[in-house]
C-alpha cells in the first residue's frame, strides 16, 4: 500500500446515494451510501475489536433495504474521515487504507460479474 495514497476529493451525493472519491494516484472510487454504512469500521458495528478490519464488498451490490444519508463528513488527521449519517451514528472512522481496500468497482473487484 502506498502511504501517500488519499483522496483528491470526496463528493457526496444524498439523492443519488453515493459517495465518490476521487484518489491521488487517478482512481475512482464510487461506493453506495448503504454499503459505507453497513460496512461502518466501529466497533459497535463491527461486534468487537477482533474484527475491526473486516467489512463485506458484496454489501455495495445489493438493493438498499434503508436509505442512509450523509449530513457531515469531518477529517480525522490525515488518515480517515469520520462520516456523520442521518440515523444519528457518527462513530466509524474510515481510515483511507479501508475506503480503497473497499472499492467495489470493476478494476478493484472483477469477481463482482
Ligand atoms: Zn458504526
Ligand atoms: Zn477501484
Amino acid at each position: 500500500m502506498n502511504h501517500d495514497l488519499r483522496p483528491k476529493s470526496i463528493e457526496v451525493s444524498n439523492s443519488k446515494g453515493i459517495l465518490e472519491i476521487e484518489w491521488s494516484d487517478g482512481h475512482h472510487s464510487e461506493y453506495t451510501l448503504f454499503g459505507l454504512r453497513k460496512n461502518c469500521p466501529c466497533v459497535t458495528c463491527r461486534g468487537g475489536h477482533g474484527s475491526m478490519n473486516t467489512f463485506d464488498r458484496s454489501l455495495f451490490f445489493v438493493e438498499p433495504t434503508q436509505q442512509f444519508q450523509i449530513e457531515d463528513i469531518k477529517q480525522i488527521g490525515n488518515h480517515a474521515i469520520k462520516i456523520f449519517w442521518n440515523d444519528g451514528h457518527n462513530n466509524g472512522m474510515y481510515q483511507w487504507e479501508t475506503l480503497r481496500a473497499m472499492c467495489p468497482c470493476t478494476e478493484c473487484y472483477p469477481e463482482q460479474e
